[in-house]
């Protein structure tokens, strides 16, 4: 049990994701999680339209996710990965390649999604540098982005919502074309492109990446854009000479409804982020992804080897969840539950698009958006949502859910009409 006494130390003490110091946001203890629910020390029970940030897909607490980590750790918890290897390793980037888009076969295992990220650059960045074009070393990307909180992963995120400006000078400068206009499902208008093309033209001789996430722009504004533009980018790419990242971290393990976001516009990028839902939630792991050709060109170069390698680099028991979990996911058709999840936030949140301050609504995949006209107050709307029974975090003025895919019917139907009646409320 947690007391109050350690709740007032966590206020003065401790960080929590971009909180602050001297007015520390409430904080809900939670005692355990099952299923879809979240415990809270007070004994109530809230269903979680979080899935922890996109990554607990097969739910809390699975029993074979469970059993994969009670044998792991009893084998090794950790090794060091530098001239050692493991199984678990092992059968995990096997799985990768073997899952991810065909021409992806070179596997770096990273610790945290904003790590990957990082890995993803410096390879792109690398490859060109062994090749004698230590020139191309910068990035283009879209506005609306997020790709993680280091700095390299903060230099490619919007520059307005990752607040760029507090550390100019600090900060690489890249190329920033508009966020897509062409939604979704609407109609492709070919001039939305021409931006990026524009940019392209003019400095591709200094560009070695586009770095995007494909489809959906997550935690920068959770907008769904144009297949057809991410097709266009990727020629582009290849017409200059320039790699494309696909940012897959929160997209990844079939969120938007394709098992990788790539697919829904047919096209492989060059290097492939993936985090969040790997481990099914149950502990930090990340992977970027390259074809043997970047692969080969960056250990040809004067390094001779790619520079990089964490400490937890290829933690075995975390590589040991991950195995298990993708190993569900394949196993549970995860295609069935997340069509089933779509129909069911199309149809319970299509009600909120009528609400005053209500911008949009839509939903994708697994994934469900309200977009509000103005910000919310998240510490007020929280709390109605927890008086509702529900785990819902907005941001700004998006208030969203991506639930784990073992949501059922009436789970789901509560989440909707409590996300909608709460709007209403919050509204007044
Ligand atoms: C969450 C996220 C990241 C960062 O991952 P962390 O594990 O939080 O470092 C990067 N890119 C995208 C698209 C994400 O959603």
């Amino acid at each position: 049990m947690i007391s109050p006494e350690q709740i007032t130390f966590d206020q003065q003490h401790i960080w929590h994701p971009y909180s602050s110091m001297i007015n520390p946001p409430p904080m809900y203890p939670v005692e355990s999680t099952s299923g879809v629910r979240i415990k809270l020390a007070d004994g109530r029970e809230l269903i979680d339209g979080m899935a922890s940030w996109w990554s607990v897909i097969h739910g809390y607490g699975h029993p074979e996710l469970n059993q994969a980590a009670h044998e792991q750790i009893d084998k090794m918890s950790h090794v060091m990965f530098g001239g050692l290897t493991h199984e678990p390793a092992i059968t995990l980037c096997e799985k990768l390649v073997s899952m991810t888009p065909t021409n992806l076969d070179k596997v770096f295992l990273a610790d945290s999604g904003s790590v990957a990220v990082e890995v993803a650059i410096k390879m792109a960045i690398q490859y060109f540098h062994a090749q004698g074009l230590p020139e191309k070393n910068k990035l283009l990307t879209i506005k609306q982005g997020y790709h993680g909180d280091t700095f390299g992963a903060m230099s490619v995120c919007d520059p307005v919502t990752g607040m760029h400006e507090i550390f100019t000078g600090l900060l690489p400068k890249h190329f920033f074309a508009p966020a897509p206009k062409t939604t979704f499902d609407s109609e492709w208008d070919s001039n939305d492109i021409t931006p990026l093309k524009e940019l392209l033209n003019e400095h591709h001789h200094n560009i070695a990446a586009l770095i995007l996430e494909p489809i959906v722009q997550g935690a920068g504004g959770m907008r769904f854009y144009s297949p057809q533009y991410l097709k266009e980018a990727r020629t582009l790419c290849n017409e200059h000479n320039v790699l494309l990242i696909a940012d897959e971290i929160a997209t990844g393990f079939g969120r938007s409804g394709k098992l990788f976001a790539c697919e829904h516009a047919e096209i492989q990028p060059d290097i492939l982020c993936v985090g969040k839902a790997l481990t099914g939630g149950y502990m930090t792991l990340a992977a970027t992804l390259t074809t043997q050709h970047i692969g080969e060109t960056i250990s040809a170069g004067g390094a001779g080897c790619f520079m990089h390698g964490p400490t937890f680099m290829g933690n075995p028991l975390a590589c040991a969840v991950a195995n298990k979990s993708l190993e569900l996911l394949q196993r549970n058709d995860w295609k069935q539950d997340v069509a089933r999840i779509e129909q069911s936030l199309k149809l319970g949140l299509s009600e909120a698009s009528t609400l005053e301050g209500v911008a949009e609504v839509r939903c994708l995949g697994a994934i469900g958006v309200i977009e509000m006209k103005e910000a919310v107050n998240t510490v007020k709307i929280q709390k109605l949502f927890i008086e509702r029974g529900l785990w819902i975090r907005p941001f700004g003025k998006l208030v969203y859910v991506m639930p784990p895919y073992i949501m059922q019917d009436d789970d789901l139907n509560q989440l909707t009409t409590g996300m909608v009646d709460t709007i209403a409320n919050y509204i007044g």
